[in-house]
């Protein structure tokens, strides 16, 4: 089927491992949901890694529809990489991001367009208040993990992770995501300036084929690439700045009992000053002062001749 896009209403981007048995259903709804509304659409399928046969269900799909892309990478990067990737291809006015599983509904679609395009949010995040998933492994860790990122963020959302999502074509070209960061987009929304962050409560569904891919481990991560970016911003995306303050103030500690020895030493001649055991502490204060504040220096040159962080391989691209 081939039709007009010279103006995409919606981008679909879907990131995937090992979900062959979903593809062909979630597509075909997909083109449903956008048909009735008459929605011009693009999807973006992002194979990140799988060793199923997803890549060889894409390709099928794709032949038989110019609606749909698709990238395939070299291993697998994470659903975070993927994302990223997704955004990047996207063209649609919406973006519309949803998981393979069939998990997410693509009925959702027309209301989360609506409110990015009328009510003028610029990412909504769907709320999957009642949830089919297992309490202990993933519904309880995954309320204390929003309690803590919406009091550390001041994001408050239900369900900052929820896969189901939809953002202003300008949020998801000014972010980035890598590592596990997919997991509080909202949060790194807002931090570049997007103030107008929505929920909508959305139907979820048990997942119908395949298994999960994300454990208990995987929210361990979450956790540290959390702490991290809360670290970065805190130091205005120079953490090494913290180094470089550190160092000054154990140089200068230093330097002000090595200045105390030798006024003492050369105005009242109380004593040599090599004697005295805090002599040692001042010279070790300006090396280990002089170390950080060096550290800090290179880690400042390095980070600002960084290349880009997310440094995934595309194998092939439809
Ligand atoms: N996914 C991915 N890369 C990964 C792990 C998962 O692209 O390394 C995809 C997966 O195929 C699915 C979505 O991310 O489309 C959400 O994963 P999953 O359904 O396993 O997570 P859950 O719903 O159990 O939280
Ligand atoms: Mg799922």
């Amino acid at each position: 089927m081939s039709v007009d896009i010279s103006v995409i209403d919606i981008s679909v981007i879907i990131p995937l491992k090992n979900e062959e048995e979903s593809l062909p259903e979630l597509v075909a709804w997909i083109a449903k949901v956008m048909e009735a509304h008459r929605f011009t659409y693009e999807v973006w399928m992002v194979d990140d890694g799988s060793t199923d046969s997803s890549w060889e269900v894409i390709q099928r799909l794709a032949a038989d529809d110019d609606r749909i892309r698709a990238i395939r990478f070299r291993r697998n990067y994470g659903k975070s990489a993927a994302l990223n990737e997704g955004f990047r291809s996207a063209r649609g006015n919406v973006v519309i991001t949803m998981d393979a599983d069939l998990q997410d509904s693509p009925d959702e679609i027309p209301e989360l367009y609506r409110m990015i395009m009328e009510d003028g949010y610029d990412l909504v995040s769907g709320w999957k208040k009642k949830r089919y998933d297992n309490t202990f492994t993933k519904n309880l860790p995954s309320k204390l993990y929003n309690w803590t990122t919406t009091k550390m963020s001041g994001v408050k959302l239900h369900d900052m992770n929820c896969g189901l999502k939809a953002y202003r074509k300008k949020v998801v070209k000014s972010i980035e995501v890598y590592g596990e960061m997919h997991r509080y987009i909202p949060v790194i929304a807002k931090w570049a300036g997007f103030r107008n962050i929505g929920e909508k409560v959305v139907e979820h569904r048990a997942r119908k084929y395949g298994v999960t891919k994300f454990g208990l481990e995987r929210f361990i991560n979450g956790f540290l690439d959390l702490a991290s970016i809360m670290f970065i911003g805190k130091f205005g995306k120079r953490p090494m700045h913290l180094f470089g303050a550190l160092g000054t103030l154990f140089f200068l500690a230093g330097f002000g009992i090595a200045f105390y020895l030798a006024f003492a030493k050369i105005f009242f001649d109380r004593y040599n000053m090599t004697d005295r055991p805090i002599f040692y502490l001042a010279i070790l204060f300006m090396i280990i002062g002089s170390q950080l504040f060096l550290t800090g220096f290179i880690g400042e040159l390095v980070a600002r001749n960084a290349p880009e962080r997310n440094t995934y391989l595309i194998e092939e691209t439809i």
